[in-house]
């Protein structure tokens, strides 16, 4: 198996190989970081007539956007009424109601922009692990039909029929949600951008941003872009820039192993509906396949530390107790990739100066939400109106304590995975 390598580049056709950024520049709008946030933002304001320059240090989808699982779902990880809860009836209300037609939205930019990303609306499945597990399911299926939510049940049975596994006490099923190859919708997203006369600068790192006059000045080591607006959408994946106040979350890391494609068999006996599932333990694990026909196993943990093969480990011994047909079948890829978590887990939204914004803290959750945020960030900088903005903003926001959480994270994991392969192998 190659560690470090991301199966989704496989399927996800040519990358943008954009450019880099030669020289100094003027937009209305510039934007660091070619994720689903800042590639949305992008698309939606070019199409609203702003003149946009996109600044990614790497390439596009390099970040979360290029790594993730690929399960669109509605919402955020926290269930609504506990949304509510944190943020007050009236802003909690509006968050949930923006969030809870996310993967309307992304859905509909697929059709709208023919993005090739093997998508596929058959919605995702929430499994309960453990009797503790499905009590919680229940509590959420609870709060979620309060709100509307489509949702259903399933009980053991029925997900043993639609997983191909017996190791779940049920499950609740979303059908609004699907799955798709996400580095090959945040391309989609960027090429659509493109042609809506977005400018994408890769290989740029934004280093210094200074605020003069109303204007934004975002300096690079090629060049510098000057801009009436700015964001920032660069998420668990920040490289320091002067001049901006620090966006402070623990950063969890979340691995994942894929086989080689499975034979028409295996695949008639495992996902036959091809929904992405994930379940409800404390250190979680989720399954899907992808386009080709692999299976995608991941949990929380890095690859990249010299302790990683614990995890792989883990991943093979897991991968065969969920499908004891797959125990033979050899992982191809690992990878791993940073989540922002905030503390109370829902995502911030920061004012910076007069005219410009940072978003991050998807807690995990971030397709939907990035893409809405994005749009609506957009949305809000075009009308002037903050209104338009499924949050309200903040000016600051900061977390204490955030490596040795991280720290918690991963020897937490490590040390989960490290039992569990034993006990499963
Ligand atoms: C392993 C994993 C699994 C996940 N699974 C799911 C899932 O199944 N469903 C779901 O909804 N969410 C999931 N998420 C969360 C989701 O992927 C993220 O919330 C989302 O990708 C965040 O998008 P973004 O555009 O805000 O940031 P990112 O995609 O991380 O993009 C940020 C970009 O900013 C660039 N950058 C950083 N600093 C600078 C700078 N100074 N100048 C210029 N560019 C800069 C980076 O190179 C990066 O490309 C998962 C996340 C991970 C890591």
């Amino acid at each position: 198996m190659q560690l470090n390598s991301i199966a989704w580049a496989v399927s996800a056709g040519e990358p943008l190989d954009a450019g880099g950024l030669d020289g100094d520049t003027t937009a209305d709008l510039v934007i660091l970081g070619g994720g689903f946030t800042g590639c949305s933002a992008a698309l939606h304001a070019a199409e609203a007539g702003l003149d946009v320059c996109v600044l990614e240090a790497e390439s596009i989808g390099f970040g979360g956007s290029g790594r993730n699982v690929g399960l669109v779902n509605a919402g955020l990880w926290t269930p609504p009424e506990d949304v509510e809860h944190l943020l007050g009836k009236r802003d909690g209300r509006k968050l949930n109601e923006y969030l809870s037609g996310g993967p309307e939205l992304v859905f509909e930019l697929i059709r709208k922009h023919s993005i090739e990303c093997s998508a596929i609306r058959n919605g995702t499945l929430h499994c309960a692990h453990s009797n503790g597990g499905l009590r919680d399911l229940v509590r959420r299926h609870k709060q979620l039909l309060r709100y509307g939510a489509p949702i259903d049940l399933l009980d053991a049975q029925e997900v043993s029929v639609r997983t191909g596994s017996n190791a779940f006490k049920g499950a609740l099923v979303d059908p609004r949600a699907g799955t798709i190859n996400p580095l090959a919708y945040c391309r989609g997203l960027a090429k659509a951008a493109i042609k809506a006369t977005v400018r994408i600068c890769e290989k740029t790192p934004a280093t210094t941003i200074k605020q003069q006059d109303q204007r934004w000045l975002v300096v690079t080591p090629t060049g510098s872009v000057s801009a009436r607006f700015l964001l920032v959408a660069t998420n668990a994946y920040t490289l320091a820039v002067n001049g901006i106040p620090a966006m402070r979350h623990t950063r969890v890391d979340y691995c994942q192993f894929a086989t080689t494609p499975l034979n028409d068999r295996l695949r008639g006996s495992i996902l036959s509906g091809l929904e992405g599932c994930w379940d409800t333990a404390p250190i979680m694990s989720s399954f899907r396949l992808d386009g080709d026909g692999r299976m995608i196993i991941g949990g929380i943990g890095s690859v990249d530390h010299p302790a990683a093969s614990i995890h792989a480990r883990w991943a093979r011994a897991k991968l065969a107790s969920l499908f004891p047909q797959l125990s033979e079948t050899p992982l191809e890829y690992g990878w791993s990739g940073r989540i922002a978590m905030t503390r109370n887990h829902l995502p911030r939204i920061l004012k910076l100066g007069s005219n410009g914004y940072a978003t991050f803290g998807y807690s995990g959750r971030g397709i939907a939400p990035g893409t809405v945020f994005g749009k609506s960030i957009a949305q809000a900088i075009v009308t002037g109106t903050e209104s338009e903005l499924p949050l309200r903003s903040v000016v600051s926001y900061s977390e204490n304590h955030t490596l040795l959480r991280r720290v918690w994270f991963e020897s937490g994991a490590l040390a989960v995975h490290a039992l569990q392969s034993v006990r499963l192998g």
